[in-house]
């Protein structure tokens, strides 16, 4: 490792325990891992044998290799990102999410004052987040701490929009220039945004922060 790498560390972890503080104190559990394997062993623990899982489109959950994980260990996992699968069988597979035991899911940003912030194109994702499953558990990495909401939306949209677009193989401006041009209502991915300023009040939502790069 890099004689430099440690103020970098650090400056993570510092920014994953302030936002843990802030967030508990709006009604959101919190873990801060060690590191990606600690995060990915803390939510496998916190999850039942039998809980029906349901995942919405998250990179860093499938990062973390928790859809293999869960299913391997015998978990039903509701997921969508399925090869092949036809409009109806997505369609069906977000539905599922809504009614999943728990709702495994990343979050586009955080603040270090312990809001969440989501931009949908959808909305599955976002709409499972703030009801349905009884339980949530919000995973991310400190690249995804933000200073405040503006700065919080700024990334939503500068940083995880124009790579989601990509990803996604989308004909959309950020995707061929690299950054966002707050593109016209009838052609933008970034269609609803949530922001939860507390925890919702029928959910359980832990929040499980990760010193590393994680996600978009
Ligand atoms: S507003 Fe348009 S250009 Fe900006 S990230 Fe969203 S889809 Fe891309």
């Amino acid at each position: 490792m890099s004689e430099y790498q440690w103020p970098r560390d650090q400056f993570y972890r510092l920014r994953c325990e302030k936002a843990a503080r802030s967030l508990q104190e709006r009604g959101f559990s919190t873990i801060v891992a060690e590191d990606r394997e600690d995060a990915a062993e803390q939510i496998l623990a916190a999850i039942g044998a039998k809980d029906r899982v349901g995942i919405p489109g998250t990179v860093t959950v499938r990062e973390l290799d928790l859809v293999r994980r869960l299913s391997a260990r015998g978990n039903e996992v509701i997921e969508h990102w399925l090869p092949d699968a036809s409009a109806e069988e997505v369609r069906r597979q977000r539905l599922g999410q809504l009614t999943s035991d728990v709702l495994l899911t990343s979050t586009n940003a955080l603040t270090l004052e312990g809001e969440l912030v989501n931009i949908d194109g959808t909305g599955n994702r976002v709409a499972a987040m703030v009801f349905g499953p009884q339980r949530v558990i919000v995973v991310a990495g400190a690249n995804k701490i933000a200073h405040d909401i503006p700065e919080a939306l700024e990334r939503s949209k500068r940083i995880a929009g124009p790579i989601n677009a990509m990803r996604l193989g989308l004909d959309k401006p950020c995707a061929k220039a690299g950054y966002c041009v707050e593109c016209a209502p009838s052609t933008t991915i970034c269609a609803i945004t949530v922001i939860m300023e507390r925890a919702p009040s029928d959910t359980d939502m832990l929040v499980v922060l990760v010193p590393e790069d994680l996600g978009y």
